[in-house]
């Protein structure tokens, strides 16, 4: 066990905190890092040290950690009305001027919008949603959920069991209904001599072939990250989306894209489906919904869905569903403004303007004896740590390089996430030119200390 000093931050933490998604034997060498407040891309620890967070926390600190409009926005929200629900036909004007905005800026024409607290559970209304109309419209046999290996859709029962994890094994998941197939990361899963277009047009058939096995009538949905975040900021070629969007029509199963991670900008477009060509049915948000200044999801649905679903909901009287906090006026003030600044303080025209400052630095760390493939779009990026890289030969799983990696950087004041073999990059959208060259200057010193 660790031994911090008494009293210590370090070791108040460790005898009151269950700490979750986090490396124990690392933890208890090294000790948490408790965080004071943050100013700009930067966040500062108990001990006065500073760190440059290229993880925007947890992706979602996209306009900084001391937007002040954005804290002015909650603490007038809180002054005029702190909370109130969205039940029983009652609700609160800001959630009424969200849903609009929320439609007005969709990739639909119209469509309705629900809230949740978090991504996990805008995932998990968005499943119920596919099972409710399905059942109350006659046909309950239509329940599996299509995801894919590597998709990481959240931590609840359901949304769980749609991220195909291996670590799901110790809480018996995933639950019955849910399928998944191949994870389009071609420079992983490319057969030798495999074109790009000939592992797209694997991928489709082998989608087909899954579906006609399961039976087409069975099938509720598949749901898709259009960029895998958590599983490593996986890129899928271009022709990816469309080949199964084509698929998914000819069977008329709904594809819903989990843009909790890729939503209002991250890839450079406001929705990730704007980037990779395709037109979802529904769009699961949360994260930079609020520029992470408020814990809030939504399920945004495109308007076949959203008439399927009043259809089903009128026929038994209500959708028999949510949350004590849906559609809290604080949480719909914050994400009102947080849209606002995204849109209109040039935040995603930043996304694009340094995202080929932040390709070229990526891409010259392959220079580096170990660094396999560097992928990524808008600022969103990963470099894959390998043992051999002309054979792709990954490190052991004892050997974990990545937390090495990030451990260094930590040490060397820059946040990064270690994701399997791969080191993952998301700063602030508000990220400046030269504080972007600190970061890879920090990321480079740290890889040089352990490579
Ligand atoms: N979907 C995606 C694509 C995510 O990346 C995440 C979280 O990282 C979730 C869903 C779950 O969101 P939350 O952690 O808010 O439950």
């Amino acid at each position: 066990m660790p031994q911090f000093a008494p009293n210590s931050w370090e070791a108040r933490a460790d005898d009151n905190v269950m700490y979750g998604f986090t490396d124990l034997p690392s933890l208890h060498a090294r000790g948490p890092v408790v965080l004071t407040h943050g100013t700009g891309i930067n966040v500062h620890d108990v001990h006065g040290r500073s760190y440059l967070d290229a993880n925007s926390g947890l992706w979602n600190m996209v306009a900084g950690f001391d937007h002040k409009g954005l804290a002015e926005a909650a603490k007038a929200q809180y002054d005029r009305f702190p909370g109130y629900h969205a039940f029983f036909g009652r609700l609160s004007d800001k959630t009424v001027e969200l849903s609009e905005k929320l439609v007005e800026v969709s990739p639909f024409e119209s469509g309705k919008v629900f809230f949740t607290n978090s991504g996990s559970e805008a995932n998990d209304t968005m499943v119920k949603m596919l099972w409710f109309i399905n059942t109350v419209m006659g046909r309950p046999e239509k329940r599996k959920i299509i995801t894919r290996f590597n998709a990481y859709h959240g931590v609840t029962a359901v949304s769980a069991s749609m991220t195909a994890k291996p670590y799901n094994q110790w809480f018996g998941l995933p639950l019955a209904d849910f399928v998944h197939v191949e994870c389009p990361h071609y420079w992983r899963e490319g057969q030798p001599g495999e074109s790009e277009a000939a592992f797209v047009a694997r991928l489709a058939a082998s989608l087909e072939s899954r579906i006609l096995a399961e039976g087409p009538e069975t099938i509720a949905g598949f749901f898709a990250e259009p960029v895998m975040g958590a599983g490593g900021v996986i890129v899928p070629p271009m022709a990816y989306f469309p080949a199964v969007q084509a698929v998914l029509r000819k069977y008329d199963i709904p594809l819903i894209s989990d843009e909790v991670i890729c939503g209002f900008g991250r890839t450079g477009t406001v929705w990730g489906c704007e980037s990779f060509g395709f037109q979802p049915d529904a769009i699961i948000s949360s994260k930079n919904l609020t520029a992470g200044y408020f814990p809030m999801g939504a399920v945004i649905l495109g308007p076949k869905l959203a008439a399927e679903l009043m259809e089903a909901s009128e026929k038994i009287e209500e959708f028999v569903h949510g949350f004590t906090a849906s559609g809290n006026p604080v949480g719909c003030a914050v994400a009102l403004k947080a849209i606002d600044v995204i849109l209109n303080e040039g935040l995603i025209d930043n996304v694009r303007a340094l995202a080929p400052q932040f390709r070229a630095r990526m891409d010259a760390l392959l220079e580096m004896p170990n660094i396999g493939e560097a992928r990524g779009i808008g600022l969103m990026g990963a470099l894959e740590a390998v043992k051999d890289k002309d054979t792709k030969t990954p490190f052991g799983p004892e050997v974990s390089v990545s937390e090495r990696i990030a451990n260094r950087c930590t040490d060397n004041g820059l946040i990064c996430r270690p994701l399997g073999q791969a080191i993952v990059l998301c700063p602030p959208f508000i990220i400046t030119p030269s504080e972007m060259d600190h970061m890879f200057d920090m990321l480079e010193k740290s890889l040089r200390e352990v490579f």
